[in-house]
């Protein structure tokens, strides 16, 4: 089976706290939840997955190959939903567009724009002034925008109402309708990820516990 996304052996360190040869993968046309309590290691495992910290060991292949060797070119294909990630919440999506629109390659405006009125965003208010429900759209509405392969997700639909909430999800069963495309999403609501996920991949204390066919744990276990 055809991997976007392979973690091997990753371990990364804090003081009190250490990611043990974190294993995981993202088949081609899949959604993989990504579920473990607080502090379990979530959001640590998925900035050393886009490189925003540095790992001491393991291996991370994006699209077949390591992030390592090809990171710009890799980083076009992979769009990123995490919260309070805003370097810029003094522009307005319409500025955010003009800069995205030299950063990645692919970066198509009408899309953006169709996401915009979509998702009821306004584009000429700062995004400091925008709700958190606003800001995971406009998150998402950016990840959907430049032609990305792979998304992942750290708590994309936390705090959001139901409604926002569904929305969401539709719009994740929407992008892998594309067998091309795939999902890595971490989530404390289980609910979502029984409705959506294909796999689930369960992380305790910074180590993989299991991953599984959603499916199957149902089956088997009645999780
Ligand atoms: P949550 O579900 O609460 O978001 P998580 O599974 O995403 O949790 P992480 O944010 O990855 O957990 O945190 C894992 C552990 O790493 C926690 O004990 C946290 O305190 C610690 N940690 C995270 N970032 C740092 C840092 N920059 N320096 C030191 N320790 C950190």
């Amino acid at each position: 089976m055809e991997h976007l996304l392979e973690v091997k052996d990753l371990c990364k360190t804090y003081n009190t706290f250490s990611l043990k040869h974190v294993n995981i993968q993202v088949p081609k046309g899949s959604i993989v939840g990504f579920i473990g309590e607080n502090g379990a290691g979530k959001t640590t495992t998925i900035k050393a997955i886009i490189g925003a910290i540095k790992r001491e060991q393991g291996e991370i292949r994006l699209f077949g190959q390591s992030i390592d060797t090809n990171s710009v070119k890799i980083k076009q294909d992979i769009g990123v939903v995490m919260e309070g990630s805003f370097f810029y919440d003094n522009f307005t999506p319409k500025q955010i567009a003009r800069v995205l629109s030299g950063v990645y390659v692919d970066w198509d405006q009408t899309i953006f724009d169709a996401y915009l009125a979509k998702f009821k965003l306004p584009a000429t208010k700062k995004i400091k002034e925008f709700s958190k429900g606003m800001c995971m759209k406009l998150s998402l509405s950016i990840a959907l925008s430049h032609g990305a392969k792979l998304l992942i997700l750290d708590e994309p639909t936390s705090g959001l109402d139901p409604v926002v909430r569904n929305e969401m999800l539709e719009e994740f069963l929407g992008f892998i309708q594309d067998e091309e495309h795939g999902i890595l999403l971490s989530s404390h609501i289980t609910t979502d990820l029984e409705k959506i996920a294909d796999y689930i991949t369960f992380i305790h204390n910074g180590e993989i516990v299991f991953t599984e066919e959603k499916d199957e744990l149902i089956c088997n276990y009645g999780l």
